[in-house]
């Protein structure tokens, strides 16, 4: 990635000086869109500049779009800059408010615009959602003043522009409110909103409020992921695999793939598959004669894995029962604690 000018700009409160960098170039793989209306760039992008910051000085939070631009700094490769006045180079860089700093920051934002109130909401629900987007399988309950902030947000979003109308059906779904998100998912809309609708309907159907992945082109895009899972380098394997997770049971497609990367020779692409899978659903009679197999593995890590994951594979397992209880020896008390817990679950069925 390579560095673009660094712009300067003023604080309109205190004219405290902020650095925003900027880039020249980035490599995309493709862009994942959140259920919240977030988006995000797969493979090696710079992070977009924030829409709202907190001044590291005074502590007011104000749009960046609405502040005064001081000059720019050209970047280093760019030789030596002779324009630039050497307070704006120590200038610290933006920095976006936390969820904490924006719920503080909206006490006071009511003065000073609608604009800025949105802006705030949005920051604060897509901050608060982060925490789920790294964590797919987390508890997708909203403190109190995520609700608070949510219900407000709700009153902000007009209803008869498309892409609002979408945001607030999203906003009732996380609320729990899945009967009138699914009314405002009803009302026609263009094709452009058709395929979202649809994948936020079935999450309510589903009474599912975690933020999700939504695929616009979904074989198309979960298509992909699954190449890319198939390829050799780790870290694109990796990424692939979290994407699969987080698009959830519409990855179905994905379940073979992710059943043989159980058996991969790196662990850690082993415990994603197994993650990803828990999140997309229905593998349970694909995986689990692969999982019995595992419990021979020469690693204890993937043979606790294979234990743990017949534990919550239902009747599929019932033909690794003698297994498990071989497994019951095992030199590693993991895997002893979940072959036990696996026969355990499969006694109660
Ligand atoms: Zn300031």
């Amino acid at each position: 990635m390579l560095r673009g000018p660094d712009e300067i700009m003023a604080c309109p409160y205190c004219g405290s000086l902020a650095m925003c960098r900027t880039w020249m170039s980035g490599t995309s793989f493709g862009e994942i869109a959140w259920s919240d209306g977030k988006h995000e760039h797969v493979g090696m992008m710079p992070p977009s500049p924030p829409t709202v910051v907190r001044c590291r000085q005074c502590a007011q939070c104000y749009l960046l779009a609405e502040a005064r631009k001081v000059g720019t700094v050209a970047p280093r490769w760019f030789g030596e800059d002779r324009q630039a006045d050497p307070a704006w180079a120590a200038a610290p860089v933006v920095k976006e408010p936390t969820e904490e700093e924006c719920y503080q920051a909206l006490q006071d934002s009511l003065r000073k615009g609608p604009q800025l109130e949105r802006t705030l909401r949005m920051l604060a629900w897509w901050r608060r959602n982060d925490g789920l987007r790294s964590h797919p399988a987390g508890d997708a309950t909203a403190s109190a003043a995520c609700r608070r902030n949510l219900e407000a947000l709700a009153t902000l979003l007009d209803e008869d522009d498309e892409s609002d109308r979408l945001l607030k059906a999203e906003v009732l779904r996380e609320l729990g409110e899945f009967e009138a998100a699914r009314g405002l998912l009803g009302r026609a809309g263009s094709a452009l909103y058709r395929g979202a609708a649809r994948q936020l309907r079935d999450l309510c159907d589903r009474g599912d409020r975690s933020v999700r992945q939504l695929s616009f082109e979904e074989s198309q895009d979960v298509g992909a992921l699954i190449e890319m899972a198939k390829r050799t380098c780790t870290q694109s394997r990796l990424s692939a695999i979290w994407a699969l997770s987080r698009i959830g049971p519409h990855a179905r497609e994905a379940v073979p793939v992710l059943v043989g990367l159980l058996r991969d020779s790196e662990v850690e692409v082993a415990f994603a598959a197994q993650d990803a899978l828990c999140e997309i659903g229905n593998w349970a009679d694909q995986a689990a004669p692969v999982l019995v197999k595992l419990l021979g593995d020469k690693r204890y890590m993937v043979r606790g894995m294979a234990a743990k994951l017949l534990g919550k594979s239902g009747p599929h397992a019932k033909p690794a029962i003698p297994a498990l209880q071989r497994a019951l020896e095992d030199e590693s008390c993991y895997v002893r604690m979940y072959a036990e817990r696996a026969l355990r679950s499969l006694a109660q069925l």
